[in-house]
């Protein structure tokens, strides 16, 4: 049997465009398509505009917190053309966007826009925009299709709110704003728009956000959060309603009964469901996603439609296989590009070494981009005495003001705090865990995820010199 190509990637994101590149350096003859805008969610919608947004953040928070306190004067004067930033930061976009078209031509990739679905298992049906249809074959075919907002169930929901994608499309700073969620993007976003000057309301449905990460991160995040003006909505068990009032405003009503006023925005950030059906199992709302046609090449999912892979990638049909979000193990781009690469090396490669490649899940460095930052690595405490028990685990903690407050003319106690925790167990002391809030987390972890990586010991830590003066240090001189 001959095929159009000797691979298929359906979705040109993080992991669809990692896996086609690295395939067609083998000589392969590769077809990427995307729906959308390629570079996929991290591009478009995610990881790059979030950072500039981010970005544009910290600088406001230099501007109306920090630089008075170094001397510095004209802080009330300053202003922000949001729209300006806008454009600036969607011509990034756009550039990018043409930077891995040009990377699809130069490493020899066929790349084309429309939207596909599975006729068999060898074949995809392609409808571009025009709505005629095209038909390819594939000796082997790749899910790489990600994953999209899932907007939770409440009257009004659908038609009164945002999720993160129009977060991206707002064309002024809103000046009230409800963020529902208690996730990496509910955080994020909130922090940038408190930062910026909004009223920021966040609702979380428990006792706070980031509940599964270390109980002195989350603790930690939500202090300075409340600190920083955030107001949070505790034990709210979510929205029952969002209503527009006479001047358009929105009126936002928690299953606890409490009512938030006047918003110009809601946003929820209540979790993300993958690009595998055309509507969402639980809230049956969606934005354009036509399906997949799993049921032509009998790809099997969850009961939530991600799709199942073994370790290697392999989904249930010999020739198919599924990576990055569309199977919900780990949503990162980072996580998605090395699936897509271990894959094709494994696949295409022809190396003895690369017979068995594929990815590690375990021990993955993340950063959460919130005010301030925070850096992780391994397991939270309670899950580090779950696994060795209360007593073969060591716990070294530490606490305090990054030297950048050091002269801020404020009380000691109401200065930023950074605050590290290092997770070890057994009598060697692995360490098992690393956590990171404060100033800086974000560009810290990557190093010391490598030393975990290589199953480094608190020995280890303490041999490293430290850097000084930076927070990083800490890590290695705690006692
Ligand atoms: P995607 O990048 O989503 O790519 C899938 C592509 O498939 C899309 O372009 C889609 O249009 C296309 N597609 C879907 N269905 C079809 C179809 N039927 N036919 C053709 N094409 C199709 N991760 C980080 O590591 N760091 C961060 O800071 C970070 N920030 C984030 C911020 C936000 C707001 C969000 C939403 C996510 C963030 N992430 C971050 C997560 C990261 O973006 C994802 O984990 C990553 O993009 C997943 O890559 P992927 O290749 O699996 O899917
Ligand atoms: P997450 O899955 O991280 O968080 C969503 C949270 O929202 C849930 O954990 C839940 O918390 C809460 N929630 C669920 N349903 C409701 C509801 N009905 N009402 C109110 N709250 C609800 O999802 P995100 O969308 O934030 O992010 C998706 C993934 O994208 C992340 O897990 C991460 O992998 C990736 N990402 C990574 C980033 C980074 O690397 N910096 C940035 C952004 C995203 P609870 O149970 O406590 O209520």
């Amino acid at each position: 049997m001959t095929y159009d190509y000797d691979l298929i990637v359906i979705g040109g994101g993080s992991g669809g465009i990692a896996c086609a590149k690295r395939s067609a350096s083998y000589s392969k003859k590769v077809l990427c398509i995307e729906r959308s805008r390629l570079g996929g969610t991290c591009v478009n919608v995610g990881c790059v505009p979030k950072k500039v947004m981010w970005s544009a953040a910290s600088i406001a928070d230099v501007v109306n917190h920090d630089m008075k306190h170094y001397g510095f004067s004209g802080g009330e004067g300053v202003k922000l053309d949001f729209g300006l930033l806008k454009k600036r930061r969607d011509a990034y976009v756009k550039r990018l966007n043409d930077i891995y078209e040009n990377g699809f031509k130069s490493a020899g990739v066929t790349g084309i826009f429309g939207e596909s679905a599975f006729v068999d298992a060898h074949t995809v049906e392609v409808t571009g925009s025009d709505g005629s249809k095209t038909r390819y074959t594939g000796d082997k075919i790749l899910i790489a299709t990600g994953g999209r907002p899932h907007l939770p169930p409440g009257e009004g929901v659908k038609e009164h709110c945002i999720s993160s994608d129009g977060f991206f499309e707002m064309e002024t700073l809103p000046k009230v704003a409800v963020v529902v969620g208690a996730g990496y993007i509910a955080v994020e976003l909130a922090g940038v728009m408190n930062s910026l000057g909004t009223e920021v309301h966040l609702v979380v449905r428990k006792g706070k956000a980031l509940r599964e990460f270390d109980p002195m991160i989350s603790d930690g995040l939500d202090a300075e959060m409340v600190k920083a003006g955030i107001h949070i909505h505790r034990n709210t068990n979510g929205v029952a309603k969002v209503a527009l009032d006479d001047s358009g405003k929105k009126n936002v009503t928690l299953h606890s009964g409490d009512v938030i006023y006047g918003a110009d925005i809601v946003l929820m950030a209540a979790g993300r469901v993958p690009n595998t059906a055309d509507l969402c199992v639980e809230c049956e709302w969606e934005p354009n996603t036509e399906a997949l046609h799993l049921e032509c090449c009998g790809v099997k999912v969850t009961s939530r439609k991600y799709i199942i892979v073994d370790s290697y990638q392999n989904t249930n049909v010999e020739n198919i296989y599924a990576l990055g979000d569309v199977c919900g193990t780990v949503e990162l781009t980072p996580m998605a590009i090395a699936a897509g690469r271990r894959l094709a090396d494994r696949l295409y490669s022809g190396k003895v070494e690369h017979q068995e490649a594929k990815v590690s899940y375990e021990l993955v460095p993340t950063v959460v981009f919130s005010h301030p930052t925070i850096g992780t690595c391994g397991m939270t405490e309670p899950q580090a005495i779950a696994k060795y028990g209360q007593s073969n685990i060591k716990v070294y903690t530490s606490k305090f003001a990054n030297l950048f407050y050091g002269i801020f003319d404020m009380e000691p106690d109401q200065k930023p705090k950074t605050l590290m925790k290092v997770i070890c167990a057994g009598l060697d002391e692995k360490v098992v865990g690393i956590h990171v809030l404060g100033m800086g987390a974000d560009e810290m972890m990557q190093g010391f995820g490598v030393a975990m990586k290589m199953g480094c010991t608190k020995a280890d830590l303490d041999s490293c010199v430290a850097i000084h003066p930076t927070a990083a240090e800490e890590l290695v001189t705690m006692g």
